[in-house]
């Protein structure tokens, strides 16, 4: 690597193409932050090119923008993905698709192919580390997400299973007998696509997510895959096992053996499927910020780290108290807030960004509607 700074110095490195970099990029745009620049490992939209080609959205997307509501899957005032694809629930490959077009539209500065490696404060500007130069910036948005950072380790014998994230197409899988661990969104999923070839699933989780009573679907099924866990052939194919967290795997001759914290024994001849979310793409920065108790970065209230002034954090690792942003519609509502911090210490006033108000997104607010939210 080279050692030599970049004679120039960008007001804002953002990290990361995906759904949050693009969209909190528009908002830099709309903040009147010019001199910044989007850094991006592969390319626009890479992690959602990378899902099983079977797996769409769970949150839906409607043309809502004409009477002030954005589509839910929106990045940005005006764009709505139901419009431009002209489907409710898009794969990945869609919304990538979407994506590039939206970023394009902006004319964003993303430079592609380049993988950031380090980020470290030296003095009052950051150095950021890719495999062939060094950058510098006032200000760095990590928006690398969590879809290319799986966690792998769960429990013992976990390299024996196979990440759902790993997963190019459900329907190529060979073998007839699935066993598959994490109940949430993924786990349904594939568990969906996989009953739908006729294949044979149990499936394990340490909760009951398909029965959790909570209404914010960060923590319980969304109703797209409570849905589809109806159709008929999805309750023949389809074993639960609620409260059965897994201990191990062990490969044997012939297969594996997936042992559960109660003793029992299953067995399979195909590798098991991990789907128990992700480590993320934070967890690199873990000395450029404080911890919350559960892991996830503390932020200031625009987002910042507390530790390190000019870092922000874009993106489903977003927490607040006990708010989690993990789904589009959520975490948007911290792109405005984001830009609106660094236009300040730009000394910019940012107006345009008052249009994101009109929007229902946040620009000073910390959290939704407060405590009587029955979904908070
Ligand atoms: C199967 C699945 C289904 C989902 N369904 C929904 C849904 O229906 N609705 C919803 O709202 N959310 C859904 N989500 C969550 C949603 O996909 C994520 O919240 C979203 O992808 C996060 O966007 P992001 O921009 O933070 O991360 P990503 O989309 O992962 O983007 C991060 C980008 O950063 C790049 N990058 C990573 N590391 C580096 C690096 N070191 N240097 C440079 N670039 C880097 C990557 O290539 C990538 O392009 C789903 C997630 C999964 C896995």
């Amino acid at each position: 690597m080279s050692d030599k700074a970049n004679e120039d110095c960008y007001d804002v490195v953002v990290i990361g193409a995906g759904a949050a970099g693009v969209g909190v990029s528009i908002a830099l745009r709309h903040a009147g932050i010019e001199n910044f620049v989007v850094l991006e490992r592969h390319s626009v939209g890479a992690s959602f090119e990378g899902w099983p080609a079977e797996t769409r959205f769970i949150t839906p997307s409607f043309p809502t923008n004409s009477i002030g509501m954005l589509d839910l899957n929106s990045i940005a005032i005006g764009v709505s993905p139901a419009f431009s694809l002209e489907v409710e629930h898009p794969t990945g490959e869609e919304y990538a698709s979407h994506l590039r077009g939206v970023a394009q539209f902006f004319e964003l500065p993303v430079r592609e192919q380049v993988d950031v490696l380090r980020v470290t404060k030296v003095g009052a500007d950051f150095r950021v580390d890719t495999k062939d130069e060094t950058l510098r910036a006032k200000h760095v948005i990590w928006a690398a997400g969590e879809f290319q950072y799986p966690r792998l380790a769960a429990f013992s014998g976990s390299e024996f299973c196979r990440h759902t994230a790993t997963v190019p197409s459900y329907e190529d899988l060979e073998g007839d007998n699935f066993i598959i661990i994490g109940g949430y969104e993924s786990g349904i999923d594939a568990a969906y696509h996989l009953a739908c070839s006729d294949k044979q699933v149990r499936l394990f989780d340490k909760g009951c997510p398909w029965k959790d009573e909570s209404s914010d679907p960060s923590v319980a099924l969304s109703t797209y895959s409570l849905e589809r866990m109806r159709e008929d052939w999805f309750e023949r194919q389809v074993e639960l096992f609620a409260h059965t967290p897994i201990e191990s795997v062990l490969q044997v001759d012939g297969g594996y053996k997936v042992k559960a914290i109660d003793g029992r024994v299953f067995d399979t001849t195909v590798p098991p499927l991990l789907a128990g979310g992700f480590d993320g793409s934070h967890k690199l920065l873990a000395d450029l910020f404080e911890q919350r108790k559960d892991g996830f970065p503390v932020l200031s209230e625009h987002d910042e780290s507390t530790v390190v002034s000019g870092l922000f954090l874009c993106g489903p690792a977003v927490r607040h108290q006990n708010h989690v942003f993990c789904f589009i519609y959520k975490y948007r509502q911290r792109f405005a807030v984001v830009a609106k911090a660094i236009a300040n210490a730009l000394g910019l006033p940012a107006e345009e960004l008052e249009n994101y108000r009109k929007w229902g997104m946040y620009l000073d607010d910390l959290s939704c509607c407060g405590e009587e939210c029955a979904t908070c």
